[in-house]
C-alpha cells in the first residue's frame, strides 16, 4: 500500500514514512491510493476472530513495511482485556432491539481516543527503535487528547511527551489523570493562559524549523493516518457483533468534532463493510451538520466557537474533513486544494447530491438535548451515558430505520463529565475501579507563563 496527499502531490509514500509525519509537504493529508476490498468470504472468515486478530487482518491491508510477525505481536500487546477492560474490547451494550451503544471508552483515559493512541504508542516505539531515532512530542490539550497521548507514550523508549494545558482550566479529574503520571518521559506543563495560548505556543515552537529539527519535535494530532486506521477496526467489530449474516447492514452514529472518528467509518464503508448510514452528530458547534445539510462549509472563528458541556466536540474547523471531500470529489487534488485554501466554500448542487452515495447524514444537539437524553437513557434503559454519547444518541433517534440496527459510538465515560450528570440526574457517575481517589495522588507538573521561549528552554533542558 502506498499513500498520497489530498492536495495533488502524487508522490507515493509507504506507511512508516507517513507514520512519524504530520501533513504532507503540500499541506494535504495522506490517503491510501485505493481502498482494499473486503469480500463476502473474508467477512465470514473474520466472524470468529478476536479483536486483536481482526485488527491485525485490517492493519495488514494498509501496512506492508512492518514484518507481519512484528505487527501481530504489537497488536496483541495493545488490544488486551487488561488495558481495555473486556475480552471483546469494544462490546455492544444493547439499549433495546435495534439500538445499541458500542463501548469504545474503557481504555486507560476513559475516552475512545485510547483505541487509536495506544496503538500509535507501540508503532512509534517500534519504528523509532528500528531507525535508532528519538522523538519529542509537543502538544496542547484541553482534556482528552493529552491524557490519551500520555498514557500511550508513558515509559516508551525513544519518545518524550511535552504536553501543554491551560493552568487551572481542566476538570480536577482530568488534571489528576495527567499530572499523576510519574514516568520520566512525560512532562506536564500548565500554562498560565487559555487553551488557545497553549496551541499558539505549539505553533510558534513548530515554526522555528531549526529548533524543530535540532530537538526532533513531533506531534500526535488527529490527522495522523495511523490513528484513523486503528479506528477502522471497531466499525468492523461493531458490525460483526450486531449481525449474523453478511447481507445485514447496520448504521453508525458518531459524536463528531475533528471528523477523525467518522472518517474511519467512511474508510470501513469504502472497503465494503455493509454500512447503511453514517450519522454525523455535532453539538452547538455545527460546522459539519451545516455542511452535510447544505453543502456549505463555513469554518467558525474563535468568537463563534461555543464552550459546551460536550467540550471534546467544541471544534470549528474539522481537521480530517478534507479526507472525505477528497473522495467525494473523485480524488481531484487540485479542486480540494482550491476549496481548502478558503475559510469557506460551497459545493455545486450535483456535488452535494452525491453525498448520499457515501451514506452520510447529520444532525446537531444542544445542552438541553444532552440533559434530557442522559435522563431518558438512564430511566428507560438503566444506562448512564456521557454528554458526547448523548449528542450521538439524540441525533441517532432521528435516523433509525426498521430493519437496520443503529449503533451509537460511546466516545467517553460519564465519570469524565460528572457535573452534567449531576445536573441531569442528581447523582455522581461511578468511577472505574482504581480511580476513586485519583485527585489525591502526588502531581508532577510545571507551571509556566505564556512564553514560547521559556517552553523551548524547558524542552532543551529535559531531553
Ligand atoms: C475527540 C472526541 C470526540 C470527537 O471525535 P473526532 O474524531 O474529533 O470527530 C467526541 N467525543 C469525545 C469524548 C472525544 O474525546
Amino acid at each position: 500500500m502506498r499513500y498520497v496527499s489530498t492536495r495533488g502531490d502524487r508522490t507515493e509514500r509507504r506507511f512508516c514514512d507517513i507514520l512519524l509525519e504530520g501533513l504532507a509537504p503540500d499541506g494535504g493529508l495522506y490517503m491510501p491510493v485505493s481502498y482494499p476490498q473486503v469480500d463476502d468470504a473474508t467477512l465470514t472468515k473474520w466472524r470468529g476472530l478476536s479483536y486483536a486478530e481482526l485488527a491485525f487482518e485490517i492493519l495488514s491491508l494498509y501496512i506492508d513495511d512492518i514484518p507481519a510477525e512484528d505487527l501481530r505481536a504489537l497488536v496483541n500487546r495493545t488490544y488486551t482485556e487488561k488495558v481495555f477492560g473486556t475480552p471483546e474490547i469494544t462490546p455492544l451494550k444493547t439499549l433495546e432491539p435495534g439500538l445499541a451503544l458500542e463501548a469504545l471508552s474503557n481504555g486507560p483515559t476513559l475516552a475512545f481516543k485510547d483505541m487509536a493512541m495506544q496503538l500509535l504508542g507501540g508503532l512509534f516505539e517500534y519504528e523509532l527503535g528500528r531507525r535508532g531515532e528519538t522523538l519529542n512530542i509537543l502538544g496542547a490539550t484541553s482534556g482528552d487528547t493529552g491524557s490519551a497521548a500520555e498514557y500511550a507514550m508513558r515509559g516508551k523508549a525513544g519518545v518524550n511527551v511535552f504536553m501543554l494545558s491551560p493552568h487551572g482550566r481542566m476538570s480536577p479529574f482530568q488534571q489528576a489523570q495527567m499530572f499523576s503520571l510519574q514516568d520520566a518521559n512525560i512532562h506536564n506543563i500548565a500554562v498560565t493562559g487559555v487553551f488557545d495560548d497553549c496551541q499558539d505556543i505549539v505553533k510558534a515552537v513548530s515554526n522555528d524549523l531549526d529548533f524543530k529539527r535540532k530537538y526532533k519535535i513531533g506531534t500526535v494530532n488527529s490527522i495522523n493516518w495511523a490513528r484513523l486506521l486503528a479506528q477502522v477496526v471497531y466499525y468492523f467489530a461493531g458490525w460483526l457483533q450486531a449481525t449474523k449474516t453478511n447481507d445485514e447492514k447496520v448504521a453508525f452514529t458518531v459524536p463528531s468534532g475533528n471528523f477523525g472518528n467518522v472518517c474511519a467509518g467512511h474508510v470501513a464503508r469504502m472497503m465494503g463493510l455493509p454500512i447503511e448510514k453514517l450519522v454525523v452528530a455535532t453539538n452547538e458547534n455545527d460546522v459539519l451538520d451545516e455542511f452535510f445539510r447544505t453543502g456549505h462549509y463555513r469554518v467558525r472563528g474563535a468568537a463563534d466557537t461555543f464552550e459546551t458541556s460536550s467540550p471534546s466536540m467544541d471544534i470549528s474547523k474539522a481537521s480530517n474533513f478534507e479526507r472525505f471531500v477528497f473522495d467525494l470529489l473523485g480524488r481531484d487534488g487540485a479542486r480540494v486544494k482550491a476549496l481548502f485554501g478558503n475559510a469557506e466554500f460551497k459545493l455545486t448542487e450535483a456535488e452535494h447530491a452525491h453525498i448520499a452515495q457515501f451514506g452520510f447524514v447529520s444532525g446537531a444537539s444542544t445542552h438541553a438535548d444532552r440533559v434530557s437524553t442522559i435522563r431518558w437513557c438512564y430511566e428507560a434503559f438503566g444506562q448512564l451515558i456521557d454528554t458526547h454519547t448523548a449528542d450521538g444518541l439524540k441525533v441517532a433517534l432521528q435516523y433509525r430505520q426498521a430493519d437496520v440496527p443503529m449503533l451509537v459510538l460511546e466516545t467517553a465515560l460519564p465519570a469524565k463529565f460528572a457535573s452534567t450528570i449531576v445536573e441531569a440526574l442528581g447523582i455522581e457517575p461511578p468511577r472505574p475501579a482504581g480511580l476513586e481517589h485519583i485527585e489525591s495522588l502526588p502531581k508532577r507538573v510545571t507551571v509556566m507563563p505564556v512564553d514560547a521561549g521559556a517552553i523551548k528552554d524547558f524542552i532543551a533542558s529535559h531531553v
